[in-house]
């Protein structure tokens, strides 16, 4: 129930601007995202790289209302991926898109836009030597994401995808998606879904996880293990071991500021860990995910909140 009022508030404007007005500054929300500005994400990368870990980087913003904003977000994304080349973080750090932030909701101009934007993004990956992921946003974008992903890789083959184990179809998603080549990464899911396309039971949503690790583990692609959960990662290696996976054929993700002593030592112990480092000055969405999936943060998020 908290977890659902928390993802309906998300989508709050009158809240969004209570909140808001807390400086990034503020300890629940730079628990989650290390600065607004360039400079600050690349100082993050820089000391996440220094032991070892690998970097995915998400300029905040979704729900993009017009072509000027869609255009700002790629802009950011060309800066941020010169900055990481010019600093030599291109090897450790790649980037995460949401299309809603290129402008696939725009009406009528939304798909043709956002695959253009998507492509000018990957173009830049390519040429600073990285690559790019699309996250996965609500079911209602799912086919269209998965079609843009589809066309993107005629050019970028090296795109990668997100699936989400909550919805019922993604199973049948991993087996399309698990062919040589191919990067998937596989999460839980973290928006407010109906029951008739997910399951809302945990229980149930770590057994489809499992299913579907089986699947991406057992195919040919490269698997993304995003998941903070102790009983997924444990699975995932033992899935590892089981399919006779090659160390370096896949990955564990996971987010800046959640379990950063279990990030450390899946680097140190030789595997490849990845950590999704979110900036800019669009936090507010991401922040109220992350506070759905720890509703225990809330009475230090509200204190944050009533200090100010
Ligand atoms: P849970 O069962 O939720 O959590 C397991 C344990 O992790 C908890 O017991 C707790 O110890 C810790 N934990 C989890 N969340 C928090 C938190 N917020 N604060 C503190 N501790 C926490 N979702 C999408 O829908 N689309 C995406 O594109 C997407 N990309 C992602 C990329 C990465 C790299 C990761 C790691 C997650 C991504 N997610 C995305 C979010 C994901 O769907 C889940 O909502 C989130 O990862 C929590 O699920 P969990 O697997 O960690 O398991």
């Amino acid at each position: 129930m908290l977890r659902q009022g928390l993802l309906l508030l998300a989508k709050s404007r009158q809240v969004k601007e209570l909140v808001t007005r807390l400086p990034v500054s503020s300890g629940i929300v730079s628990r989650y995202v290390p600065g607004e500005r360039i400079a600050e994400v690349v100082a993050a990368t820089r000391t996440l790289a220094e032991d070892g870990r690998l970097i995915t980087i998400d300029f905040l913003g979704e729900d993009t209302t017009d072509e000027d904003q869609a255009e700002a977000t790629v802009t950011a994304y060309l800066d941020l991926l010169e900055a990481l080349s010019a600093e030599g973080l291109s090897r450790n750090a790649e980037v995460s898109v949401k299309l809603s932030a290129i402008g696939q909701a725009l009406p009528e101009v939304g798909v043709k836009l956002s695959l253009e934007n998507a492509r000018r993004i990957c173009r830049a990956a390519r040429n600073t030597g990285t690559t790019v992921t699309l996250d996965m946003e609500d079911h209602t974008t799912t086919d269209q994401t998965l079609e843009t992903l589809r066309e993107l890789r005629k050019d970028f083959p090296e795109t990668g995808a997100v699936v989400q184990a909550y919805l019922r179809r993604t199973e049948d998603d991993c087996r399309a998606l698990a062919f040589e080549g191919s990067r998937v990464r596989l999460c839980k899911g973290a928006y407010n879904e109906p029951e008739t396309v997910a399951f809302v039971d945990r229980h149930e949503v770590d057994k489809s996880y499992v299913r579907c690790l089986k699947v991406l583990m057992a195919g040919q692609g490269y698997p993304m293990v995003a998941t903070h959960d102790p009983r997924m990662i444990k699975i995932a290696g033992a899935l590892a071991t089981r399919f006779d996976r090659a160390p370096g054929s896949y990955e564990y993700q996971m987010l800046f500021g959640i379990r950063t002593e279990e990030q450390k030592r899946l680097a140190a112990a030789g595997e490849r860990m990845r950590v999704y480092v979110p900036f800019g000055a669009e936090w507010y969405g991401y922040l109220m995910r992350r506070l759905a999936e720890r509703p225990a943060n809330l009475t230090f998020f509200l204190r944050s909140l009533l200090s100010q």
